[in-house]
């Protein structure tokens, strides 16, 4: 078996890298394309729906495809230091490329609005981590403010490599299906990656790999949900933490990706989220974040809504790691039973 070697190296044609660009790599990149045989028999039966298991990269979200460019760019360029204003995975993802760099990370986040796992895996990696008392808006003005200096590189989205980076997902998508979907959903916060997925698409059709192209949908969450309204929201609430952002960096990007392609954005509540979140969990198999959540979602609503003819095939993007927000995890589902260590307690709890 030949080893996958990351994305870099994997689309190196697609990218914008030479030869002497040093690569900073986790082999990020060849995540899980699963169908969803159970969900679709139970909700969709007429639908081919798939799950691309994003979760399953090396800091458990898709970030770390941009990143891994992000990162040997800012290398390549001789930055000294690496900066992000983030959610969660964003920090998760730089706090680790930054270490493979050797290079110091400094993130802001909004203080206890960032799902447990994340804030352990910055503080693991090393990251200076800076919590602001405001929202993720706010800490994304401040770091580009502070990063104006050329030694000091952002790794936000705003980082024309990131997206370039995150693009080879939909390249992975079609290399595993051997076409485009039809349909590909994905959860909208600051919207770089539906947009990213977009030029993927459009780039490996140009390049001959597919012949046409899907309908993006972009779902975000009610409170916040700024694309849906045609604007920004100045306080979002939601409890998928990933996604809770109310004025996008990638907004014009997002609305032509979805006027270019015929698809649409929408809204979801977080009850729908969670209830997502929990047949992806019980139905399929599958523990994803909140945030990732909010795909499926989409799905079953756009399922009432529209009609989606026999033999569709769907792709939602599932974007980071249930183990990112244990806290949500464990609150949507029942206290474990504590019993004496005896056969007979454990028994007649488990009513056998
Ligand atoms: C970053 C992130 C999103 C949102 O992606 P955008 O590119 O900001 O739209 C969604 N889900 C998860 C898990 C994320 O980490």
């Amino acid at each position: 078996m030949i080893m996958w070697r990351g994305v870099i190296e994997e689309f190196r044609k697609f990218l914008p890298i030479d030869e002497s660009t040093p690569v900073v790599s986790l082999c990020e990149g060849n995540t899980p394309l699963i169908p969803a045989t159970c969900l679709a028999k139970q909700l969709f039966p007429q639908i081919n729906l798939y799950l691309k298991f994003e979760g399953a990269n090396p800091t458990g979200s898709f970030k770390d495809r941009g990143m891994s460019l992000a990162v040997s760019k800012a290398l390549e360029k001789g930055a000294q230091a690496l900066m992000c204003a983030s959610t969660g995975n964003t920090s998760a993802s730089a706090a680790a490329y930054g270490a493979k760099a050797g290079l110091p990370v400094y993130v802001l986040v909004p203080m206890g609005k960032v799902a447990l796992g994340k804030l352990a895996q910055a503080m693991a990696h090393g990251a200076t981590v800076i919590q602001i008392e405001g929202n993720f808006d706010q800490a994304l003005g401040i770091v580009k403010e502070l990063s104006q200096d050329d030694s000091i590189e952002l790794v936000n989205s705003l980082n024309p490599y990131r997206l370039e980076g995150q693009k080879t997902g939909a390249m992975e998508v079609s290399d595993q299906l051997g076409v485009a979907p039809d349909l590909h959903i994905l959860p909208v916060g600051n919207a770089g990656n539906i947009s990213a997925y977009w030029r993927g698409y459009k780039e490996y059709r140009t390049a001959g790999q597919i012949h046409a192209l899907p309908q993006m949908i972009g779902v975000q969450a009610e409170g916040a949900a700024p694309l849906v309204h045609g604007r920004v929201v100045e306080d979002p609430q939601t409890i998928a933490t990933a996604i809770r952002i109310g004025n996008p960096a990638s907004w014009r990007l997002a609305v032509q990706a979805m006027e270019e392609s015929n698809g649409r954005i929408f809204d979801v509540s977080d009850e729908e989220i969670l209830h997502a979140h929990a047949l992806l969990a019980q139905v399929e198999g599958v523990f994803c974040e909140p945030a990732s959540a909010a795909s499926l979602a989409g799905l079953v609503k756009l399922n009432q809504v529209s009609h989606l003819p026999e033999g569709t095939t769907i792709v939602c993007t599932l974007t980071g790691h249930g183990l990112k927000d244990p806290d949500t995890a464990m609150k949507a589902s029942p206290e474990p039973l504590t019993v004496k260590a005896s056969r007979d307690d454990v028994s007649a709890a488990l009513r056998l």
